[in-house]
């Protein structure tokens, strides 16, 4: 029988003839038999991931004119948002002024049209959010390739030349002259090899993991303070009923008059990074939630006639690498909110680290009314001509990533990013080479705040 295996030693020669270098998935060094030529498509910009970064990165670079393709593992987009129950969107004010506009704004009026968000523009529904993501994309002309993974990028010299991607008809690499990493996890700027960083500084330990869930059925008016509540999760911790790290049931109101949306389980020390963790995490992760709700049922008024209605389709990954870039935002900017002439969003989040090996929640407010401002430098990996990223993983400390990764915050940074690409594009500059003056302009022309 012939052996239908990729012929390493072909292909790595055929690759070194042409300057290409393949890195990706850890082990995946070789996909390819010389006869079978992978497929190669290109676009003016691909974005891969489709969370609240991508999305708006990808709609941003198409209505400035170019021809966009945003990839997304999972066959709907919105991130965390949607395949974690990540909710509500924090606050974006700083006092009364709203701080997070443009894209965000215009798609939180979509919501609001098809009755998915509350009157206060935080509570949404995420099942509407998918297809109304959907329609916000394809509007703005994006070309959407779901259920497909990014596995690795083929680089010359100091650009990614492909994206090599996996989905069931196969494997493709994709070209574009601009790369969008909007991962998360920042896979395709550690692929390109960009500098990384993972967790705090002394140690590298990194924010816990947390799998959300909703509970239905709930008499929300007979439901006692969160005091009471926290009282009853401590002594049914003490009782040995419950198992976890987290110190009190961090909860919030949903678009549904009788659902609870709960984001209190802790899974420590898993990364994101790694399958085998991953599969230890949610297992864990169900866990905690299967003890959370016989607890609820069993102790809190209200949840007599309970359900648990849903978990989230994965669970929630609050922190992995950070990419480090032109600039490394850190704490001080955070909270002595500071500006910086380079600004393209707005961010008035307190730093909000859940403890990285156990109980408790580091959280340090800016001054009441103030905001900083993130530079376009923290968006720009070193080392790569051609990659920008829009996604919680930017050039960030440990501390200051913990408040800029929030929802808001990151569909700011997509709509820079998106904008930013298609100044590359039209001038035929780097993303380092962004005048960034311009950049604002045209953010603040297009409804954004920087
Ligand atoms: C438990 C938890 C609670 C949170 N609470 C809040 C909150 O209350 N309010 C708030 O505003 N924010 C909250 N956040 C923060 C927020 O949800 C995230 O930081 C935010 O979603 C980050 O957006 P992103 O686009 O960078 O990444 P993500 O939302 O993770 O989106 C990344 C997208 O890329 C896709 N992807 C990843 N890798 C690949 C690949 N290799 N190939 C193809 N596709 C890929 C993913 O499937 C996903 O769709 C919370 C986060 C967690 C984990």
């Amino acid at each position: 029988m012939k052996n239908n295996l990729p012929n390493r030693r072909t292909f790595f020669k055929t690759l070194a003839a042409s300057g290409l270098v393949f890195s990706g998935i850890s082990g995946l060094s070789c996909t390819n038999d010389s006869k079978q030529k992978i497929k190669t498509k290109h676009w003016d910009v691909i974005v891969v991931g489709g969370g609240p970064g991508g999305v708006p990165a990808a709609v941003a670079a198409a209505r400035n004119g170019a021809r966009v393709l945003l990839v997304e593992r999972y066959g709907f987009l919105g991130g965390m948002a949607t395949n974690a129950l990540v909710h509500p969107y924090m606050k974006y004010k700083a006092g009364d002024k709203i701080i997070t506009r443009g894209l965000f704004e215009e798609f939180l009026d979509s919501l609001m049209k098809n009755g998915a968000l509350t009157g206060d523009r935080q509570h949404f529904d995420a099942e509407p959010m998918k297809w109304l993501l959907d329609r916000f994309v394809m509007e703005s002309g994006v070309d959407l390739l779901l259920h497909t993974h990014g596995i690795g990028v083929l680089k010359k010299n100091q650009k990614i030349k492909t994206v090599r991607v996996f989905h069931k008809g196969g494997i493709e690499d994709l070209s574009a002259d601009i790369f969008i990493d909007s991962t998360g996890d920042g896979d395709i700027a550690a692929w390109g090899g960009a500098k990384v960083e993972i967790g705090r500084k002394d140690d590298n330990q990194f924010q816990p993991m947390t799998l959300n869930f909703r509970m239905a059925n709930v008499n929300i008016k007979a439901m006692p303070p969160g005091k009471e509540i926290n009282g009853a999760y401590d002594e049914a911790k003490a009782k040995g009923e419950v198992k976890n790290p987290r110190e009190n049931v961090l909860k919030f109101l949903t678009v549904h008059p009788d659902v609870i949306h709960f984001n209190t389980t802790r899974v420590i020390g898993k990364s994101s990074l790694d399958g085998w963790q991953s599969t230890e995490a949610e297992i864990e992760g169900r866990r905690q939630v299967d003890d959370m709700v016989r607890f609820l049922k069993k102790y809190i008024i209200g949840f007599e006639k309970s359900y648990l209605m849903k978990m989230g389709s994965q669970i929630g990954v609050r922190e992995s690498r950070r990419i480090m870039g032109k600039y490394v935002l850190n704490a001080d900017d955070v909270l002595s909110a500071r500006h910086f002439d380079d600004g393209i969003a707005c961010a008035s989040y307190p730093i909000d680290i859940h403890n990285p090996t156990g109980t408790g929640t580091d959280i340090r407010f800016l001054k009441k009314g103030t905001y900083y401002k993130i530079p376009y430098r923290c968006l720009v990996p070193e080392g790569i001509d051609n990659l920008l990223v829009a996604s919680r993983c930017i050039s960030a400390t440990h501390e200051a990533h913990s408040s800029l990764r929030v929802m808001p915050i990151v569909w700011a940074l997509g709509q820079a990013a998106g904008t930013a690409a298609s100044f590359c594009l039209k001038k035929n500059i780097k993303p380092a080479d962004v005048e960034t003056d311009e950049l604002r302009k045209k953010l603040t022309e297009q409804g954004a705040f920087v």
